[in-house]
């Protein structure tokens, strides 16, 4: 059987609860082909108390859209394991509380276009129908307004936006996949975070970026801060333009 895909709108309600009660525990974290986000990637370095450039060595393969060029980082399966998540264990996830944004999201996908015409960016919601999880059986209903919450994906959603902008710009501007000092450009400001905080403090900030004493402080000592800036800068050092 395959996956249905069931789009529903924010005031919708679905049928699913996971818990360690259900049969298939766990079964969903093998075989697993998961994406990190830069957001992700900031929640799961520091959890495990690593430098980002650790956690992407130890955890994570990287590989590049053969159209986009754009680098794309996966958490690292343990082959010797049934392909099973680095962090999953038989009480279930140990990353738990700062999983990432698609864990959260589970059982719904969230997709996010950029209009051409308003250059706003809308969102979409669909339910996941899975044959082999047994979530959808459970007697808890709720709309997907309710479990954005309950998940608390916002703050995910609000950083993979900022990723969505650079993406959308750089289909619409950029035809030709990024080339290597691209690729590295865009790894350094959006996943190596700690390296990229090195970079600023020796290389500083470009000349497109106007700001003050206290906003440069900020950076260098909220991450938060730097990741966002990081896709701000990004987008100066490809579009030539933030
Ligand atoms: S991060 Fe946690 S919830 Fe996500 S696949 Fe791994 S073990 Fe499962
Ligand atoms: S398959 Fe579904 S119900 Fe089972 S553990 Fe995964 S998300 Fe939960």
């Amino acid at each position: 059987m395959e996956t249905d895909f069931i789009p529903l709108e924010l005031d919708d309600t679905f049928r699913f609860a996971c818990s360690p009660e259900v049969p298939c525990f766990n079964q969903c974290c093998r075989d697993i082909n998961q994406y990190l986000t830069p957001y992700d990637i900031y929640r799961l370095k520091n959890r495990l108390n690593m430098t980002s450039g650790d956690f992407l060595n130890q955890f994570t393969v990287e590989h590049i859209g053969p159209q986009t060029g754009l680098p794309i980082v996966s958490l690292k399966a343990l082959p010797q394991e049934d392909l099973r998540c680095p962090f999953v264990s038989d009480e279930g996830c140990q990353v738990y509380e700062d999983r990432p944004a698609s864990c959260r999201t589970y059982p719904l996908a969230r997709a996010v276009s950029q209009s051409r015409d308003t250059g706003q960016l809308v969102e979409n919601y669909a339910l996941m129908q899975e044959p082999h999880c047994q979530g959808f059986d459970q007697e808890r209903v709720q709309t997907v307004r309710e479990w954005i919450e309950d998940q608390e994906i916002e703050q995910y959603n609000r950083f993979n936006d900022m990723l969505m902008t650079i993406i959308s710009r750089k289909n619409q501007h950029k035809r030709s996949p990024l080339d290597l000092r691209e690729q590295h450009l865009f790894r350094l400001a959006l996943y190596d975070l700690d390296a990229f905080k090195t970079h600023l403090e020796k290389k500083g900030f470009p000349d497109g970026i106007k700001l003050d004493g206290g906003k440069r402080e900020a950076l260098l000592t909220d991450e938060l801060e730097l990741l966002a800036f990081g896709h701000h800068w990004l987008q100066l050092m490809l579009f030539g333009k933030a």
